[in-house]
């Protein structure tokens, strides 16, 4: 990659930043289809995300992917909103153009895009189980309901939160207990507690879950993808559960930012060439 004067700069903001696969993704995208490109992270402690933006938008940066803790203020400043950003109050990118900033969600799109393309998956019309109440979780149950699921079952550690989040996909969503998960056709792991040490976690599963009741005739997904197997999906996978990691997600939700920065079709290939390096 050469800049130049003519370098177009995206970028992803975040606290902590430095461990995101976010700049080879974006930098591998750029590099195949020929752009003038390039992608940066910047660590913008919380609170500094307005000055961050309005930087930004005075640099002429073309889009910033947003990430932990600055997800729902990213929503709440954008001057437009997609329709899902209005519903979940929180965004992952915003993109800057002559009309000003606008807010998108690619976190739900890109897993529906990862599982379809990995396992040929369509919500529509299945059962689907979501643990976690967090922002990733949310958005989840939001696009599986706007698939056509006909079942998203919300089970979390704080019902309350369970019941805030369930509530994005009426009619079809509800809070649920563990043991319900047995029926599900898709199972979608969203805390963070498979990145605690294998130990760790098999003492304390997400909010009750055993995942060794699930198992054959199931998809069981993690979020996580550092490690590549929490030992919540080795366990499941004893059983018999199809199971995947969050990488296929991250990669996903990326290619569709490149897609609304740059209109230019997402070069999958090379991105997941990247990130697997
Ligand atoms: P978050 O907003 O902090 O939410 C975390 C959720 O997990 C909350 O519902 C919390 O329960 C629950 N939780 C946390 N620790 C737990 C534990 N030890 N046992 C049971 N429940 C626990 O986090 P997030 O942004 O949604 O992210 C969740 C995970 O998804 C993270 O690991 C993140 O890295 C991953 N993620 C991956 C991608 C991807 O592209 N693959 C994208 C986004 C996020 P309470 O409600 O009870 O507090």
């Amino acid at each position: 990659m050469r800049l130049s004067a003519r370098t177009e700069l995206a970028g992803v903001v975040g606290s902590p930043v430095r461990h995101s696969l976010s700049p080879v993704l974006h930098n591998a995208a750029y590099e195949a289809l020929g752009l003038d490109w390039a992608y940066l992270a910047f660590e913008v402690a919380p609170g500094d995300l307005g000055a961050a933006v309005r930087g930004a938008t005075a640099l002429g940066l073309r889009g910033l992917s947003v990430t932990t803790p600055h997800k729902d203020e990213a929503a709440a400043l954008a001057d437009h909103r997609s329709p899902a950003v209005r519903r979940l109050g929180a965004a992952n990118t915003l993109t800057f153009s002559g009309g000003g900033t606008a807010a998108d969600s690619t976190d739900g799109a890109g897993l529906l895009a990862d599982l379809s393309e990995s396992l040929g998956f369509d919500p529509a019309g299945s059962r689907c189980a979501v643990i976690g109440a967090g922002g990733a979780a949310r958005a989840v149950v939001l696009a599986l309901a706007e698939a056509g699921a006909a079942e998203v079952l919300v089970v979390n550690r704080t019902p309350l939160r369970a019941f805030r989040a369930a509530s994005l996909a009426p009619g079809v969503g509800r809070m649920a207990k563990p043991d319900e998960l047995d029926a599900a056709d898709l199972v979608v792991q969203a805390t963070p507690s498979g990145m605690l040490g294998a130990d760790r976690q098999e003492q304390a599963w997400p909010a009750g879950v055993d995942p060794s009741r699930l198992g054959s005739g199931q998809i069981v997904v993690d979020l996580v993808y550092d490690p590549a197997e929490t030992a919540f999906l080795r366990q499941a996978a004893r059983f018999g559960a199809v199971t995947r990691n969050g990488l296929g997600m991250l990669v996903h939700q990326a290619a569709l930012q490149v897609a609304l920065w740059t209109g230019e079709h997402p070069p999958l290939r090379a991105m997941w060439a990247a990130v697997s390096r």
